[in-house]
């Protein structure tokens, strides 16, 4: 039987799908990793084969996002929400301040970390307006003390993204890029640190994604515990201890697969496709109800309602049926979320629209 046998088409919010010829080629290693007689998941992080695979996947990382040759790149465990606070403990100082763009549930934990170490505090809440969008320039002001704004580019949650990076006034910017990282255009430069868990665009879960500019490293404080001081993790190469292996030999297979197919370009445009296709088809008529204000609309999660939202079960459970999995939208927004990540095709998004047109015919 072949690989792509009974899977479903996978609209999950994370984990979530991978590209058919990475989950192949993960396939081929778990018995033998590069003929090296050793298995992917059965091989020394220690091996020379195994350094190859870390320097492959940073090397690949730096390419297809551009990240400037003075930046750090790492691999880290403990996923997005370590950094939560992992971030707040290395940057800021006891009493210290630091400002915080509230556009969903992510970035609320964010804010929540960040204050067990200084004075975090919210610059911008949506959530009165039930983060239906993300703020404009000026709609927030900064503290004038404050040593960097913290902002989420894209709720996974609620299915609203910055089309920009927000304003700063030139303070550093510090960014969780988890749900759209290599999937829409990022200027590294413009951060100072980037983090990402891996499982929604880059990989499986169990690895972050982590980019420190020069200021970054320069302000890790001393004496913080050792797992979560990124100079540690920095000057052993993402080998201090050690890191999941699987999850950078996937994530690895991904940047490889994103540089066979166009690159982040390639990426941006498919996913434009595959966002506008299924935005189109909410907008046709008023038996669907889009979520998000059409500014701020993600191209990563896209979220509606049904105007009946009595008829949600049932299209969740026909959309089952027909082979579309994954759907269901986020417990604190409720209704249908289809998330539109770089693994997911063009394909699976046009079976979707072609279900969603005839669950409309029958059921309008
Ligand atoms: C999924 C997600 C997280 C949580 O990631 P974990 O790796 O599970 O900690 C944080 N932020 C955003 C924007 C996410 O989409």
């Amino acid at each position: 039987m072949g690989v792509k046998a009974g899977r479903v088409h996978n609209f999950g919010a994370g984990p979530a799908v991978l590209p058919i010829e990475v989950v192949e080629e993960v396939q081929m290693a778990l018995p033998n990793l590069m003929d090296s007689g050793f298995g992917l998941c059965e091989i020394s992080h220690r091996s020379a084969i195994f350094q190859d695979v870390v320097d492959s996947a940073m090397g690949r990382v730096r390419r297809v996002l551009s990240v400037p040759d003075d930046y750090t790149v790492l691999f880290l465990q403990g996923g997005a929400s370590l950094q939560f606070y992992m971030t707040a403990l290395n940057i800021l100082r006891t009493g210290e301040m630091a400002d915080y763009i509230i556009t969903g549930g992510w970035s609320k934990k964010a804010l929540a970390e960040a204050n067990r170490v200084g004075d975090a505090q919210a610059c911008w809440d949506g959530s009165n307006s039930g983060f239906k969008s993300v703020p404009n320039k000026g709609e927030y002001e900064l503290r004038e003390q404050s040593i960097y704004l913290h902002y989420t580019s894209n709720n996974t949650l609620y299915g609203t993204q910055f089309h920009e990076p927000p304003s700063s006034g030139g303070k550093p910017l510090i960014l969780d890029a988890s749900s759209d990282i290599a999937g829409v255009p990022i200027n590294v430069s413009s951060h100072d640190i980037i983090y990402a868990g891996a499982q929604k665009n880059l990989g499986p879960s169990g690895v972050t994604l982590v980019i420190l500019s020069p200021w970054a490293m320069s302000r890790v404080q001393e004496g913080i515990p050792t797992m979560l001081d990124y100079s540690v993790h920095a000057s052993k190469g993402s080998l201090f201890n050690t890191p999941n292996t699987f999850g950078i030999f996937v994530l690895d297979c991904v940047f490889k697969w994103l540089e066979k197919n166009g690159g982040l370009d390639g990426a941006i445009s498919r996913n434009r496709a595959k966002s506008n296709l299924l935005y189109k088809e909410l907008d046709r008529c008023q038996f669907w109800k889009p979520h998000a204000d059409i500014d701020s609309r993600s191209v990563m999660n896209v979220t509606w309602r049904l105007s009946n939202p009595k008829l949600e079960p049932l299209f969740l459970e026909e959309a089952k049926v027909a082979g579309l999995g994954g759907l269901k939208g986020h417990r604190s927004v409720g209704g249908i979320r289809a998330s539109l990540y770089n693994g997911c095709s063009m394909e699976s998004v046009q079976i979707l629209v072609n279900f969603m047109q005839d669950f409309e015919s029958r059921y309008n």
